[in-house]
Order: structure tokens, then C-alpha cells, then sequence
């Protein structure tokens, strides 16, 4: 751990002067922060050169470990050729160009097209103008209500906090007017006593088709859905989840949006979410993976209905009025290029296939523990959910603050996960080995030993 007693170490700098988001400022009080300075494969460096196992690839997004050096080649390879350009008034880089053909080719859909952003928010924001501007254009003002899941996540900005169905949102007086909240997915969860998991489902369709029923179909704008939650706590839907809701959105003509900022490129065990799920979605946001993290970027890929329907709007108005100064910025798309070949042609989709196994099975042994309730995922993206009482699903006291202690423990032992809600979260790079996988479990093992000793 950095040393925070020193008037001018990193920990006393960072907190002078920089802000720390969704950080938990009691416990940044108490313990320091962690002030990085480099990365080796999947381990993070401190300033004091201690190296942690990061098991959570960042913010899910360093899929190719922190050191990669065909990414960094691509990188410093535009950036000698051509270091910085947009994509307004007809003009944007050759590596734009063919980053959107490369996307369309490898995204479920026979056609298309790519709008970048900066981010997986404003991505989702872009979704949200589009479909105003194409329902607008094709005569139907008042289709503006967006409809999203409790749990979700996707995003920050004001529209994609609103579409974010998660509490502490209410500090910014947000969501805004028309972003409704269906039920989260989540059986273990959010089932009732005696529910099956199939009932729960039947519950689920009523409730969308109540929504649509009392809301007008005519008035809703789109569906956003993550095939996995991700920062809801890893919560895969339940069983026939995507079979039995998407065709209710369909009869209603209402398009289906598949944000797969996490799920995209390989996390799921296929390149994207909703083909493991088996379903095309009319449009994908894409982020954090695209370029392995090495640059902020996000994209929006429509396919080809929404895409004729959005270039028809366009045509008609001349322009469509959006985009960011560095969307489509040629140092991002030469690195999502390279980040897309690795995925694909470089092995690392292969070794999330090896490692899919163990992960499994390391989260299942870790699920015996009598405080784990459940351990859920897909493919490489995981949690375990602490609770006082397994049988009767009981969590533990909101004061102990369990999640957190234990992520605490395992940064103190060198690894870091991700506490969320009463879960810890695990989503470790695709290049991480055998023996690096056993590293995680053993040390996550030993943190909830410690910890649920000290509080069970
Ligand atoms: N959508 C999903 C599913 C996400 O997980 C996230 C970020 N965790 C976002 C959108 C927002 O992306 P960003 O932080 O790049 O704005």
C-alpha cells in the first residue's frame, strides 16, 4: 500500500486537487488511495511499486492487459502518420473508414452503419437522439419514452443516467421525465417465494406488455437492454429471457438496442453478447473493449433497418446535427483495429474459451462458502453474492459493509475486485494465464475467510 503519511506522497497529491468518482470517500479517508504509475500483462504498479492482479480489467475494458505492445504500436504508428481528426462536414480519416467496414463485418447484422463516440455514455446518447430524430422525421414527435431494466447501467450523461435505473441517481434529480424501468431479470433475486423461474418470466412479459398497454405503444422510443448487467452486479437474465420479450417489443414495432459497452467483443464467450443469447438486436452500443481500453472511444452500430430509416431522416432534413470533436479519432480506430484483430485472429477469444471453464468452476467452489448466496455469470465476467443467511437470502447488514471489506483484503493481498452492492464482481483480462487464475482465487478465498470470520 502506498505510504499516506506524508504531506506530499501520491495519496496526499491525488486528494488535493483531483476528484475521484464513485469512490467512498470514508474509506479513501481511512485506507489512502492507490496512485498507479504502470501495468505488466494484468497486474497494475503503484508508486511504491507494489503490483496488484486486476481482476476487473480496469473498468471491464483492458481486455489485452495494461502493456500490449501491438497496441501500443498501432498507437504510435497514427500517431507518426496522422495524430488527431473528426468526422464532420464530409470529412474523416481513412482509419475511420475502415474501422466502420470492420465493425458492420464482424456485428451480427448483414448491413449497416457506425456513428463514434468518446464514451459508452454518450454512445447511448447518440442511440437516444437518433431514434428522436428518426421518429420525428417519420411523423411521430411523441415517440420519445425510452424504456430500460431496474439495475441497469449505461451511463453517466443525463440521458444515460436516466436510462441507469440505479437509486443514487436521485441526487442529480435524475431520471429525467419518460425513462421508465422495467423489473430486473434477476430470478435469484427478484423472484417471489414459491415463484418458478418460468412464472417469473411469464410476470416479466406482463409487465412490458402492462407498460406498453398504459404508456401507448406509439409513445416509446426504443428498448435498451445489456445481454449481461454488468454494473447492476453481473446479473445474466433469466432463463429464456430475450426468446420471450423481444418478440412482444417487435409486434409493437419498438427497436431493441443491445448495449454491449461490456458484453462486446468476446467477454460472453462470443464476440457479442446477444449472440450468446441468440438474438440480432436492431443496434449495438459499443465501447471499453472496442480499443482494449487503450482510448476512450464508443461507437453506435445500427444495423440495416434502423440505418436506411436513420439515412432516410438525414436525407430529408440534410443533416443530422450531433457528433463530438474527436469521434472517430484515427489514433482510436487504428488501436481498435489492432484491439479487433487480437480478439479475433490473436488468440485472445480463444483463451476466454480456455478459461471460461476454470473461471466456472473457481466461482462455484467459492459459492460452497455458507455466506455466498449465489455466484453468477457469463463467460468471463462473474460475482458471488455475500449474505448473512444463505437459505433464507438474508443480506448482511448495509453498516458492515461486507462487499467493500472485502475488496479491501484483497487489495491488501495484492488483488483487486470490485465490490458492488453486497456482491464482488470479477471480469479479468482475456490474456490472463492458468496460473493467473488460480492467483485470483486464492487470494479472493483467503479475503472471505478473513472477512466473514470477522463478521459471520
Ligand atoms: N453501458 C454499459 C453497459 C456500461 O457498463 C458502461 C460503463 N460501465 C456504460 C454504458 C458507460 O460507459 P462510459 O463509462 O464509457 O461512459
Amino acid at each position: 500500500m502506498p505510504d499516506t503519511s506524508l504531506p506530499n506522497s501520491w495519496d496526499a497529491r491525488a486528494k488535493a486537487h483531483s476528484f475521484f468518482g464513485f469512490t467512498d470517500l470514508p474509506s479513501i479517508a481511512e485506507r489512502g488511495t492507490v496512485v498507479l504509475t504502470h501495468g505488466e500483462g494484468p497486474y497494475v504498479v503503484d508508486t511504491d511499486g507494489t503490483r496488484y492482479l486486476d481482476a476487473n480489467s480496469g473498468l471491464w475494458n483492458m481486455i489485452a492487459g495494461f502493456d500490449h505492445p501491438d497496441l501500443t504500436a498501432a498507437a504510435q504508428a497514427q500517431y507518426a502518420a496522422f495524430p488527431g481528426y473528426h468526422a464532420f462536414f464530409g470529412r474523416m480519416s481513412d482509419q475511420a473508414v475502415m474501422l466502420s467496414e470492420k465493425l458492420v463485418e464482424v456485428s451480427p447484422f448483414e448491413d449497416g452503419k457506425v456513428f463514434y463516440t468518446n464514451s459508452g455514455s454518450e454512445a447511448n446518447d447518440t442511440m437516444v437522439k437518433m431514434l428522436w430524430f428518426l421518429h420525428g422525421a417519420e411523423g411521430r414527435p411523441q415517440a420519445r419514452k425510452i424504456i430500460t431494466r431496474g439495475n441497469a447501467y449505461h451511463g453517466v450523461t443525463a440521458v444515460s443516467a436516466s436510462m441507469t435505473a440505479k437509486p443514487y441517481n436521485a441526487v442529480f434529480g435524475l431520471p429525467l421525465p419518460g425513462f421508465l424501468h422495467l423489473t430486473c431479470p434477476h430470478y435469484w433475486r427478484e423472484g417471489r417465494d414459491g415463484e418458478s423461474e418460468a412464472e417469473f418470466l411469464a410476470r416479466l412479459v406482463d409487465e412490458l406488455e402492462q407498460m406498453i398497454a398504459t404508456e401507448g405503444a406509439d409513445t416509446i422510443a426504443g428498448f435498451f437492454a445489456e445481454p449481461v448487467q454488468g454494473a447492476g452486479g453481473v446479473i445474466p437474465p433469466c432463463d429464456g429471457y430475450f426468446d420471450a420479450m423481444l418478440p412482444v417489443l417487435r409486434r409493437h414495432g419498438i427497436p431493441i438496442i443491445a448495449d454491449e459497452v461490456i458484453t462486446g467483443f468476446g467477454r460472453t464467450g462470443a464476440l457479442w453478447g446477444c449472440e450468446s443469447y441468440g438474438f440480432v438486436p436492431d443496434a449495438i452500443i459499443s465501447s471499453k473493449a472496442l480499443t482494449a481500453g487503450f482510448f476512450p472511444m464508443g461507437a453506435v452500430i445500427l444495423g440495416p433497418e434502423l440505418s436506411d430509416r436513420l439515412q432516410r431522416a438525414v436525407d430529408v432534413i440534410e443533416e443530422f446535427p450531433h457528433g463530438f470533436t474527436a469521434s472517430g479519432h484515427p489514433v482510436g480506430c487504428a488501436i481498435a483495429l489492432k484491439s479487433i484483430d487480437l480478439v479475433m485472429n490473436g488468440g485472445l477469444l480463444n483463451n476466454v474459451n480456455h478459461l471460461i471453464p476454470t473461471f466456472e468452476a473457481g466461482l462455484a467452489k467459492l459459492a460452497q462458502h455458507e455466506h455466498i448466496g449465489e455466484w453468477r455469470g457469463r463467460g468471463l465476467m462473474g460475482a458471488l453474492e455475500a449474505v448473512r443467511d444463505k437459505a433464507t437470502k438474508t443480506p448482511f447488514e448495509g453498516h458492515l459493509s461486507v462487499s467493500e471489506r472485502i475488496a479491501n483484503t484483497c487489495t491488501d493481498h495484492g488483488l483487486i475486485c470490485r465490490p458492488l452492492g453486497q456482491s464482488i464482481v470479477l471480469c479479468p483480462p482475456f490474456i490472463m494465464t492458468d496460473a493467473q487464475m488460480e492467483e485470483m482465487f486464492d487470494k479472493l478465498s483467503r479475503a472471505l475467510n478473513k472477512v466473514f470470520a470477522e463478521v459471520g
